[in-house]
């Protein structure tokens, strides 16, 4: 087998790539407003008289359905839960290699159908077309990678010799078990979660984002291609403040995988930590969760880089990733200079229908979500002063100006709190140990990042800077599968080091075997 290596993206400077992604664009908008099913082992079940349903809808034009669900209900989630558990006797037993493969040929699959997925996207969650292309690599990233850890995991494991004895240490699956993704990273995460999740043995009720059911949808028809037993892999897309405690303290659930706030992560952990009188075991949690994350610039550092790392990190997607620069830590020195040259630039991004691909700033998710990040804008003009942005664009989809707050204390509410979105409050630091101060400064610690030149402040960062990922002279967004494992400490999460080495642990059990010979 090969080595893993990362997937790469589309390139959309080649014009006849640029063609082919406007056409696959423009076909699958004959599917809008289809209705899709919820997945139970064999059964498809279709919105019908009897059924609630919910639609999918495209962000950057208010009112378009992409696509229609029946909520699943909780007699949906005991049914699947039936299902998973008794599909887990058999599927378990599968060869680490068989599972492997399912993984190797879903990424095949999906190499194949990268410009569909990808344009699936761009309606469903309002992603540029460049942001949509690397949440479809990070996904495949995901299966390659995955596949061949499973395959490192099920070798002999290294034991210290005894004498008389014949030792051996295997790593078995957990059970069934609930994934709950996000809607950020619509595919790369319900992706790298369930994969990890089955890869190891496991079976799993998959609830989607509410946002984002369609690119879910279509990963299950990706994994039942590549041959995925049935009752493996179940889809139950419905309200997760309705379903989710159901599906959470469920006895027979064994772990939750969860991404998403920290308000809902903080919730999963207490109710899977109440042993049901009927639960013969301690459920396993992951949760990776918010972020509060930071670039500090310092006055050494390359002027230009800096500034394109910084507006990459704070407005790509619209901030709406975790790891996200939503605070940004500026030396005394060059603070009016930074702030001056980052405003002109940011003034100069293109906000619109990401459809298109000139717009490079898209819509917000939801009207949830931009109704409360116009309220932190308001709130920000409290706390600071609003250089640029600060309210909403074209009222065809929910747009919000990128903004930039100056000027702002380290305590205020927008320097602290996850708002999760095209905001970011600027802090002056008047030397570099109380910028490292300001940066550990919150309940978080994701992601954060240090422009400089200067040696010392790299290692002493290294050592004080309390960030899951940390790095330097670069921005704080785009971790890589397999190069950056990605995880946060503090309330950011359990720090699972996603698309790392230690991964798969966290769905797997260690049994140690010993013959007396
Ligand atoms: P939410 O916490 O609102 O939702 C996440 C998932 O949880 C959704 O599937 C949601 O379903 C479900 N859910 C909601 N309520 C419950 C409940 N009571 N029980 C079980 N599940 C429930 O987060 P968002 O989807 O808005 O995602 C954005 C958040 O995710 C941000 O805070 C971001 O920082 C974080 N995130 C963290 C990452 C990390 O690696 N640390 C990576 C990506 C995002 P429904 O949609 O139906 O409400």
């Amino acid at each position: 087998m090969t080595d893993f290596k990362n997937e790469p993206l589309l390139d959309f400077s080649n014009i006849e790539i640029r063609k082919a992604f406007e056409d696959e664009l423009e076909k699958i908008k004959r599917d809008f407003g289809k209705e899709y099913p919820l997945i139970i082992g064999t059964k498809r079940i279709f919105p019908d008289k009897k059924r609630e349903v919910f639609h999918s809808t495209n962000p950057s034009r208010k009112g378009e359905v992409i696509a229609t669900f029946p909520k699943a209900t909780k007699a949906d989630c005991e049914e699947a839960i039936r299902v998973g558990v008794a599909a887990f006797k058999e599927y378990s037993c599968l060869s680490a290699e068989s599972r492997a493969c399912i993984l190797f040929r879903a990424a095949n699959i999906m190499r194949k159908r990268k410009a569909l997925l990808s344009a699936v996207m761009v309606y469903e969650v309002g992603k540029n077309w460049t942001e949509a292309v690397a949440d479809t690599a990070e996904a495949i990233d995901f299966l390659e990678f995955y596949g061949r850890e499973i395959l490192r995991y099920s070798e002999r494991q290294p034991l210290t010799p005894y004498p008389g004895e014949f030792n051996e240490l295997v790593y078995i699956p957990l059970g069934c078990g609930v994934v709950i993704p996000p809607w950020n990273f619509p595919l790369a995460i319900l992706c790298g979660m369930t994969a990890a999740a089955l890869v190891c043995g496991n079976t799993v009720v998959l609830k989607p984002a509410s946002d984002s059911p369609l690119i879910g949808y279509k990963f299950c028809e990706i994994m039942e291609e590549a041959g995925l037993p049935p009752g493996a892999l179940n889809y139950l897309p419905g309200p997760g403040g309705e379903i989710g405690d159901y599906l959470v303290s469920h006895p027979q659930i064994r772990f939750v995988s969860f991404t998403g706030s920290m308000a809902v992560g903080l919730r999963i952990v207490e109710m899977a930590g109440k042993p049901h009188p009927e639960q013969i075991w301690i459920k396993r949690v992951i949760a990776e969760m918010g972020g509060k994350d930071c670039i500090i610039v310092e006055e050494d550092c390359d002027w230009e880089s800096a500034l394109s790392g910084v507006l990459t990190s704070a407005y790509g997607f619209q901030g709406q990733k975790c790891s996200a620069c939503s605070r940004l830590i500026l030396a005394e020195k060059i603070y009016d200079r930074f702030i001056s040259d980052l405003t002109e630039k940011v003034k100069r991004i293109k906000v619109g229908d990401v459809r298109y691909f000139e717009n490079w700033l898209g819509p917000v998710i939801n009207e949830r979500a931009f109704k409360s990040i116009l309220n932190y804008i308001e709130i920000g003009k409290k706390e600071g002063r609003l250089v640029c942005g600060g309210k909403p664009g074209d009222e065809s989809g929910y747009f919000i100006l990128p903004t930039i707050f100056a000027d702002v204390a380290p305590e205020a509410t927008i320097a602290q709190e996850e708002i999760f979105g095209p905001v970011l409050a600027v802090i002056k630091a008047k030397d570099f140990k109380q910028a490292l101060n300001i940066a550990n400064n919150t309940k978080y610690g994701l992601t954060g990042s240090l422009y400089t030149k200067d040696r010392n402040k790299i290692e002493q960062a290294k050592k004080n800077f309390f960030v899951g990922n940390l790095y330097f002279n670069r921005k704080c967004t785009g971790a890589l599968v397999g190069v950056h494992p990605f995880g946060g400490f503090n309330m950011s999460g359990t720090d699972s080091k996603a698309g790392g080495r230690d991964y798969l642990l966290l769905y797997l059990q260690a049994k140690s075997i010993s013959e007396q010979l």
